[in-house]
């Protein structure tokens, strides 16, 4: 049996739970779409990117690339269509380069290397970046994404 591939995840989303509009979170489904089933959605449908190119971005095959899609698709249109919550956490991944999140704005950016003051935010200019784990998004946080200033 072939070792499984570490999937690469290169950025992480910044919004972790959808709710529907009208309904109280305990009469609402939840689907949990994972943080590799997320990246999917943002290279190929977000990006436009290929399915081979997004496989290689995230260090898969193209098969393995197309069946985690077409999973995010599938948990996707069941929330959409029947009025589930969706909560974007956990599955089997890694960052690919260093993701660092902005603690004045929250946007989350991928820094190769972090050279002293640097590298700023791409979204405020603000040098005020931490260092985010991928544990970070693979254990249930209830909701909550950024790390305290
Ligand atoms: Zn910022």
């Amino acid at each position: 049996m072939k070792p499984k591939k570490i999937r690469e995840v290169s950025l992480p989303p910044k919004v972790v739970f959808f709710k529907p509009q009208g309904r109280s979170l305990r009469e609402t489904e939840i689907i949990n779409l994972n943080i590799d089933e997320y990246e999917a959605i943002r290279l190929a449908d977000y990006e436009k990117l290929n399915h081979y190119e997004s496989s290689k971005m995230m260090n898969i095959s193209r098969p393995t690339f197309t069946r985690l899609l077409e999973s995010a698709h599938n948990k996707i249109s069941s929330a959409i269509v029947e009025g589930k919550a969706i909560r974007i956490e956990g599955g089997e991944f890694k960052f690919s380069g260093k993701v660092f999140q902005c603690n004045r704005c929250g946007q989350f950016q991928n820094l190769e290397n972090k050279k002293d003051n640097a590298e700023i935010c791409s979204n405020c200019s603000s040098d005020d970046l931490t260092e985010i784990s991928a544990d970070s998004f693979r254990r249930h946080r209830r909701g909550r994404w950024r790390n305290k200033p």
